[in-house]
């Protein structure tokens, strides 16, 4: 038989989070009583006035074609953006605006790179990271950190992995799946060593900017370092900070040549994000955010309660991370114990696979995210639903043996 499908899509996998919140689903379908803590998008609802702003759009007309790469009134409110909020100069020719965040990443990957180029991306990253490398025809070339550095890159551990091949540095804070920041100095500290490398170019992905704690103060590098200004991209959208991440709007800032690659590529396949969406976005990044810190603080009321029993419960262990919707415990000290069914628990997918089978409570496995050993919650869900989950993986550690 001839083989029909291509080499690129054998290199790839289906997005393992989706797939986690799907078997959830199934299985809450089945009947079963299911805790997803799998979903990477806030349960919060989108603000009522960003609804309207897209109703208007409808009822004004704007639902034809926009300029490809966003409307200029988007991209004039991202601008200002990126001007209040990191200090960073983008004019409206720097600015990029596709269907999600994720989009513009793979739009950038496409654009840039040659077969055989190499991607750092640091371990534990999210989960598309690696994938849209792969389909890009690139190689990930994952970097590992270590729990004891707060799962952060070391400038150290980032020469290791630079060589004539690396085209890019993919760097996330705060971060999916482990929630943890870098400081100013932190990032300063990284930004030196790239500073050395002036082929290599940094994707920062800084999606989970709005969503911190602890009097975190948030900084990305081309703001950080303005010598790499040049060769960065600067990833941000609405999904996560507005709760939006069904209206699919992702932009990013970066120099002018890298934004008119990306704008090619998105004209020949999916052509404007949606202009409703656009219209929402707008009214998104224009209008007052004082909801913002509200839902912040309701995040940290679940991230402190979901910590407090898991460090309770026999075998995990977790940090406080200052931002994002997820903790990344450590699941490691059970394996090699057995279930009440006498299956043995070996590695974070046993686990996960536990949770799931004997308290129906959705977590998705390191693996997933390139780091076996720990597992990762969401916590964007209510309390009530939190405890309840807790108190079962706490019983599900209980029992084994
Ligand atoms: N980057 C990170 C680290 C994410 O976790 C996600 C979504 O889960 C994205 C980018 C993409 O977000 P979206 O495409 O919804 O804008």
């Amino acid at each position: 038989m001839t083989v029909f499908f291509s080499d690129r899509i054998n290199r790839i996998k289906p997005s393992p989070t989706m797939e986690v919140t799907s078997r959830a689903r199934e299985l809450k379908a089945q009947g079963k009583d299911v805790i997803g803590l799998g979903a990477g998008e806030p349960d919060f609802d989108t603000p009522q006035h960003i609804k309207e702003a897209a109703i208007d759009a409808i009822n004004k007309g704007q639902t034809k074609y926009t300029a490809v790469d966003g409307t200029p009134e988007l991209k004039k409110a991202i601008s200002i953006k990126f001007k209040k909020d990191n200090n960073l100069d983008y004019s409206l020719d720097q600015i990029s605006v596709g269907t999600g965040g994720k989009q513009i990443l793979y739009n950038a990957l496409l654009a840039t790179i040659n077969t055989g180029d190499e991607v750092l991306i640091p371990a534990p990253y999210w989960v598309s990271y690696p994938d849209m490398v792969l389909l890009a025809d690139g190689v990930p070339k994952i970097i590992n950190t270590k729990v004891e550095n707060s799962f952060k890159l070391t400038p150290d551990s980032i020469e290791k992995n630079i060589n004539t091949k690396t085209k890019w540095l993919i760097f996330n804070s705060p971060s999916n799946p482990t929630g943890i920041t870098y400081s100013k100095n932190e990032i300063y500290q990284i930004s030196e060593v790239l500073e050395k490398y002036p082929n290599v170019w940094i994707m920062s992905d800084d999606i989970y900017e709005k969503i911190v704690y602890d009097k975190f103060e948030f900084s990305t590098i081309a703001q950080v370092n303005p010598k790499l200004i040049n060769r960065t991209l600067t990833v941000n959208g609405v999904s996560k900070a507005y709760a939006m991440t069904g209206w699919r709007i992702g932009y990013a800032g970066g120099p002018s040549s890298l934004i008119k690659a990306m704008a090619k590529i998105q004209s020949q396949s999916t052509s404007n994000p949606s202009s409703i969406s656009q219209a929402a976005a707008l009214s998104a990044l224009t209008s007052n955010d004082d909801f913002l810190s509200e839902r912040n603080n309701a995040f940290l009321k679940r991230r402190n309660l979901i910590i407090e029993i898991i460090n309770s419960s026999y075998g995990l262990e977790c940090k406080h991370p200052e931002g994002a919707f997820y903790i990344f415990p450590s699941c490691e000290k059970l394996f090699g114990s057995t279930a009440p069914d006498g299956s043995k628990i070996s590695n974070s997918n046993d686990f996960s696979k536990y949770l799931l089978e004997s308290k129906g409570v959705a977590v998705v496995s390191g693996t997933a995210f390139g780091m076996n050993g720990y597992f990762r919650i969401s916590y964007a869900t209510s309390e009530e639903t939190l405890t309840d989950a807790g108190d079962r993986i706490k019983a599900a550690c209980a029992a084994l043996k």
